[in-house]
């Protein structure tokens, strides 16, 4: 039998490992024994010999080993069968959501490095997105397949599988098969979800309850939904009673699932203009006034050499949407770039605030779904924040 991989790490580098940080990067580590290809099982050790986790290893990544356990256990069906077992719990346990889509298993905050899956109806779509995961896909659906008796499995790992870590990333089925979109419903509204075709796995899940808010304070208001994708946020405004939803999103797909959207939920086209332009010209341009302006823009820093840049754009944009609210108006600004920490977005937007001459109250601090579990020890999975604000 293959002897399993190895690592051993650096003297007294241990420490983020003992504190139970599922990354391991390559600079920590002394020597790897025993490895033959991208996503082997490899034990983690001490210098001084001791256990202290196992994982997946990719030497081509700078994340060279992602932990999966704490304990020396085999990573097999077994294994899978309680991860996957623990997330759906979990599920349970936090209440209901009122959706039938939903986040079921959320990569490191589930414990489970590089994987991702959502549910949508009886429909799943999983993100297998490391050479590791990869190697356990079989086993990871052959449990859905048990547990969830879904009427598909389509996998999307093509553009979000990092470079390094390979070739072999394809998005398909994995299992079953459906035709068109899928139609969801979250807080009684309904959504056409493109599975294949979608942004992420087709649906902005995290934003669910930051919807529902907008949602419940929306009646009689005009608002400007920015980087609207399918018009999510409008379409809850509008079911909330708004009075006008102006769209704005650069990208002609999104436009088009966004009337579809607003057919599918009877509403009239006319109290939803969906505009496609590039949202820092529009904010730049546009000279109404709203009572709410919301803002969720794409991730604009991959890596710390777009975080400067990423300040200036979010800066910018905030500024403007600020300059377009009525006094007493809402702000809902988000960033889901995991570089920019909620501290420093929050540094940003005041910076913004104060461009725009303007006094602000931070009504709430906002965040993912509680779909979207962070494992406590790994705060670069606090991905999305948002700031609900009162513009004076
Ligand atoms: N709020 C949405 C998700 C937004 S995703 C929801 O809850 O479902 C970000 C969107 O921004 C994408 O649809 C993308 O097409 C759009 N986008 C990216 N850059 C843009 C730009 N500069 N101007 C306008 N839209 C942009």
């Amino acid at each position: 039998m293959k002897k399993e991989c190895t690592i051993i790490l650096k003297k007294n580098r241990e420490k983020s490992v003992l504190l139970g940080h599922p990354w391991i990067f390559s600079g920590a580590v002394k020597e790897v024994r025993d490895y033959s290809e991208p996503g082997d099982i490899c034990c983690v050790l001490s210098e001084d010999g001791r256990f202290l986790a196992k994982g997946y290893i990719n030497k081509r990544s700078s994340i060279i080993v992602r932990i999966l356990t704490f304990e020396n256990i085999d990573i097999n069906t077994r294994f899978i069968h309680r991860i996957i077992t623990d997330a759906l719990l979990f599920r349970k346990r936090i209440g209901s959501i009122n959706s039938n889509a939903i986040r079921l298993l959320n990569g490191e905050g589930d414990f489970f490095p590089g994987l991702i899956i959502d549910r949508y109806d009886r429909g799943i779509v999983i993100q297998a997105l490391t050479a590791g995961v990869q190697r356990l896909k079989g086993l990871i659906v052959d449990e859905l397949k048990k547990q969830l008796d879904p009427a598909f499995i389509y996998e999307r790992s093509a553009t979000l599988a990092s470079s390094f870590e390979g070739e072999g990333f394809t998005d398909g089925f994995l299992y079953g098969k459906i035709d068109g979109p899928v139609i969801i419903e979250e807080m009684g509204i309904r959504f056409l979800v493109d599975v294949k075709n979608g942004q992420k796995t087709g649906f902005f899940l995290d934003q669910r309850h930051n919807r529902g808010i907008l949602g419940s304070l929306a009646r009689g208001m005009e608002i400007l939904n920015c980087f609207s994708y399918t018009a999510a946020f409008g379409i809850h405004a509008l079911m909330g009673g708004a009075k006008r939803v102006t769209n704005i999103d650069s990208s002609p797909s999104a436009i088009e699932g966004a009337r579809e959207n607003l057919i599918l939920n009877r509403i009239n086209p006319e109290s939803s203009p969906m505009i496609r332009a590039d949202v820092f010209d529009f904010l730049r341009e546009d000279k109404n006034l709203y009572d709410i302006v919301v803002l969720d823009p794409p991730r604009f820093a991959s890596s710390k050499s777009e975080l400067k840049q990423a300040a200036r754009g979010y800066k910018d944009i905030n500024m403007n949407a600020m300059r377009r609210l009525k006094k007493g108006g809402f702000l809902f600004t988000f960033s889901c770039s995991s570089l920019i920490t909620p501290d420093l977005f929050q540094k940003i937007v005041f910076a913004a605030a104060s461009d725009a001459g303007k006094s602000v109250k931070v009504v709430k601090k906002l965040h993912a779904d509680v779909d979207h579990p962070v494992n406590l020890a790994h705060r670069e999975g606090e991905y999305l924040k948002g700031l609900w604000l009162c513009i004076a």
